[in-house]
């Protein structure tokens, strides 16, 4: 072992198992690590890194910011705030944005918004957030409530009250539950990231959609994963055709700084009013040129891209040996492996690749710009550890 992992095993708190394997530099879908191995980079920082590492545009925006401003608070004006909640709000259609540090945080922003709507129309009562089971919403205590995977709620109870959930596909078992529990917010992602890579289904969207709106339910989409181009749309509900009141958003918006976004409709825009909800880091000047150097390159050519490498990876994929399936959205898939998931991972890696697992999956999440050939070559490596 290295002095670095060494270091790291002693003093870092051990939540997470991480492969012996230290990433030193890169630049777009290749990193390299300390031992001048290079890997393409199939996982993007788990959705993060949108336009890969080291990206030219990206360094300028961030470098030319920290070098201007890197922190002010929210008790000063400054414009890459301002410029990026404009361009959300134009490319969605949603009118009010709260920036924050995670896809967590931008949950918990989303549930305080449900619960406020609610109470300032109907009382006390009707603070219940339906969830889908096999969802993950993030790891603060309430939005590990609002996670719908019995495991993640072990060993932390008493968790925070108000959240139900109802199994995804199942509308009539939905209504039941929000009704009998006085919902006042359903939130789901379009496409369970952490639960397997599984697509909630156009029909099933729609028909939480259409009853949430019948009954003032206040509709939230999780676009944390899902979000910034991944899904082949600039957001994975437009895939579905629906549009919900409430969207939270964080891994890839910033290519790879933490910033967190809540995205309000017209109906929710000043459900939030002075004091009601805060964050010291929230809209920081260099996580916000940064969103806004991602968001600004998301245009419909570079969808048209991800739709197309996505087309590329199920065809070549879907019947490969020892592939017994591939599910997902645009650049997020999910592959299904007769060998376990973290043979395949590991098999990967030992010849260049990194990949992700979800659930018992192999999970891809390369960035939104990979070049064509680096993902052939990635999927003939990845096709080879499945067989
Ligand atoms: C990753 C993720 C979260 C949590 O985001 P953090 O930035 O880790 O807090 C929430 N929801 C979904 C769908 C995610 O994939």
């Amino acid at each position: 072992m290295s002095i670095i992992q060494e270091k790291d095993k002693e003093y870092v708190a051990g939540t997470y198992k991480r492969f012996p394997v230290e990433i030193v530099s890169g630049k777009g879908s290749i990193v390299v690590d300390s031992k001048g191995k290079e890997y393409i980079d199939m996982g993007s920082g788990i959705a993060v890194t949108s336009f890969g590492v080291c990206d030219d545009e990206w360094v300028n925006a961030v470098t030319k910011q920290a070098s201007a401003v890197q922190h002010m608070s929210n008790l000063y004006y400054t414009e890459p705030c301002g410029r990026l909640a404009e361009m959300l709000c134009k490319k969605t259609g949603m009118k009010k944005v709260f920036f924050s540090n995670s896809g967590a945080e931008a949950n918990e922003c989303a549930i305080k918004i449900a619960r406020k709507y609610s109470s300032d129309k109907y009382g006390d009562n009707r603070y219940t957030i339906v969830t889908l089971k096999n969802s993950f919403h993030g790891r603060t205590l309430t939005t590990l409530s609002a996670t719908g995977q019995e495991h993640y709620h072990e060993l932390f109870r008493p968790l925070t009250p108000g959240f139900v959930h109802a199994e995804a596909g199942n509308i009539e078992e939905l209504k039941r539950i929000a009704i009998e529990n006085n919902a006042a917010g359903i939130m789901m992602e379009c496409v369970q990231g952490e639960g397997g890579v599984l697509p909630i289904g156009e029909k099933f969207a729609k028909e939480v959609a259409d009853f949430a709106k019948e009954n003032d339910i206040i509709l939230i989409i999780d676009e944390v994963q899902t979000g910034n181009g991944r899904s082949g749309s600039l957001y994975s509900y437009m895939n579905y055709g629906i549009e919900p009141d409430v969207v939270s958003t964080a891994k890839g918006l910033a290519g790879g700084l933490p910033l967190g976004a809540t995205l309000m409709s017209e109906k929710v825009q000043n459900v939030l009013s002075f004091g009601d909800h805060g964050s010291t880091f929230g809209g920081n000047p260099v996580c916000c040129a940064a969103g806004c150097s991602v968001f600004s390159r998301i245009d419909d050519a570079m969808l048209a891209e991800v739709r197309r490498k996505s087309e590329y990876i199920f065809n070549s994929l879907s019947d490969a040996e020892g592939v017994e399936g591939v599910s997902g959205m645009g650049l997020m898939i999910g592959i299904k492996t007769s060998k376990p998931a973290s043979e395949i991972v590991a098999g990967c890696m030992e010849n260049g690749v990194l990949c992700l697992t979800a659930k018992d999956k192999v999970r891809l999440l390369p960035a939104l710009n990979i070049p064509f050939d680096t993902l052939q070559k990635a999927i003939e490596i990845i096709k080879e550890a499945c067989k």
